[in-house]
């Protein structure tokens, strides 16, 4: 045979198999049922909320005690708003002011779902206290707006369950499977006292729940670069944190006879070397992102992930090219402090620096400083890690669990046809610390956001419009629905 023919006959050959790849990549969306969401009253809904937001539960620090007054008032509003759901369900406090909902349910062989949410907020910029249009602890609702600090992150979270909870109650709901509300008070200052003490509880209790939501993603337009419209993105872990030390130590003396190289010389050797060998990129991650995509994912990306195979090089390249998308396939270093030496005329006894670093799933913290002590390579710069600080990342969990499945398809019931995407949430929350106890941890605020909302969060004017109150309750009355029932995983 002519070597042309044969090269054009493997040409169509790898044609067919990059085609037949692609074109069975995508995971088709499944078919949404015709569903009766419950009504819902959001004028009243939004008042529950607009009466939790007055209180003002601030997490300032780890070594700050909880404002008694603040969270107890919390407390006193949720019981008076809600006489029907603290009649019917167990209701248990953890360290004083986290709170721990019990529904059970039908069937006590099922292993529980529960709803995450947090009472606590972050302090408001005193600075900034004019530019808010409503007071940040007013509750204001204004303009078809709810107004005020905690009212995204996330109050909404907390209301939000206790209104679907109380409207299914109201319709006559009993879940087959237990259903738990765990709302902590400290998830902005490591939840320590909240979240980690439910998990010990729960595990204490020998309970492992089948599936846990918390907040991490919300309906987002514009983030998938060529993806036109809303997705929801649901975090199916988290990235993990931790800033390491580089040390370098020498001999101190006068600067009129140096050595070859000072310790701020062999630091900022070891940085350039830090910078030049990242830790490897794990574009694989990728994959379920666009297969979920499915079709609305560009073609050019559709072709790229399903053929890794071939293009995982190009692929890699063009994903590091940009710091977005770079940090979504590696665990990413980045020197932020550095200091060293004493006097201009004085040889440095030691140099120091920062790598503030954020950890992919499945690389460890060890692992991490053990890649920075072999790519700087020097007897010199010590790597330390700080003892007991810092996350290490979370598991993922799957995407095509049935629990996934159901968030997928409430979010469609709710928001039309909106894909739901797994992905790797870069904040840390609450639900890391469910993990040791649970194989489907999910984070979706089911919340339209916009860029300028995202930037509301943690920052002035945070709002959440009264008809998203009442769509969220919408989505958790379906989702306990669905996950409630017996059948689920
Ligand atoms: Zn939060």
């Amino acid at each position: 045979m002519p070597w042309g023919l044969l090269i054009s006959g493997a040409l169509i050959a790898l044609a067919a198999v990059i085609a037949y790849r692609t074109i069975t990549f995508p995971i088709p969306p499944e078919p949404v049922p015709a569903a009766e969401l419950l009504p819902v009253d959001a004028e009243a809904a939004a008042a529950h909320l607009a009466a939790i937001i007055q209180c003002e539960t601030i997490a300032y620090s780890p070594d700050t005690p909880p404002d008694a007054a603040a969270f107890g008032a919390l407390h006193a509003r949720l019981r008076a708003a809600y006489p029907g759901v603290y009649a019917a369900l167990e209701v248990e406090t953890v360290n004083t002011w986290s709170l721990l909902f019990t529904w059970r349910g039908g069937d006590p062989a099922l292993a529980p779902v529960v709803f995450l949410g947090h009472t606590d907020v972050v302090p408001v910029d005193a600075g900034a206290l004019d530019t808010w249009r409503y007071p940040p602890f007013s509750g204001a609702i204004a303009e078809g707006f709810v107004w005020g600090r905690g009212t995204l992150d996330v109050k909404c979270q907390v209301t939000g369950p206790l209104d679907a909870v109380a409207a299914l109650l109201a319709a006559g709901f009993r879940p087959a499977r237990t259903i738990m509300l765990a709302f902590g008070h400290d998830e902005e200052i490591e939840g320590e006292h909240g979240a980690q003490a439910i998990v010990a509880l729960l595990r204490e209790r020998g309970i492992r729940p089948a599936a846990v939501l918390d907040e991490g993603g919300a309906l987002m337009e514009g983030v998938l670069p060529g993806v036109a419209g809303p997705v929801a993105l649901i975090g199916t872990g988290e990235k993990g944190q931790v800033t390491l030390e580089l040390v370098a130590e020498a001999t101190p003396g006068h600067s009129s006879m140096p050595p070859p190289q000072t310790a701020i010389g062999a630091l900022s050797r070891a940085l350039a070397r830090v910078e030049a060998r990242p830790m490897p990129a794990r574009v694989a991650l990728l994959r379920p992102v666009i297969r979920h995509l499915g079709t609305r994912a560009p073609l050019s990306h559709r072709v790229a992930l399903a053929n890794l195979w071939l293009l995982g090089g190009v692929v890699r390249r063009t994903l590091a090219a940009s710091p977005q998308t770079s940090a979504l396939i590696r665990t990413t270093i980045a020197p932020t402090l550095i200091s060293g030496g004493i006097k201009d005329n004085v040889l440095p006894r030691e140099a120091r620096a920062s790598l503030n670093c954020r950890l992919l799933p499945g690389d460890s913290i060890a692992a991490l400083a053990e890649h920075l002590r072999r790519v700087i390579g020097d007897a010199r710069v010590r790597v330390v890690v700080p003892n007991g600080v810092g996350n290490e990342a979370s598991p993922l969990s799957p995407a095509d669990s049935p629990w996934f499945a159901a968030l997928a398809r409430t979010t469609r019931q709710v928001f039309g046809d909106v894909p739901a995407i797994p992905y790797l949430t870069l904040a840390a929350s609450d639900a890391r610390h469910y993990h040791a106890i649970c194989d489907h941890v999910y984070r979706f605020e089911p919340v339209h956001m916009t860029e300028e909302d995202l930037g509301r969060i943690h920052g002035n004017n945070e709002r959440i419009s009264v008809a998203a109150v009442g769509q969220m309750v919408q989505f958790y009355a379906a989702l306990m629905q669905a996950w409630g029932r017996e059948e689920t995983g």
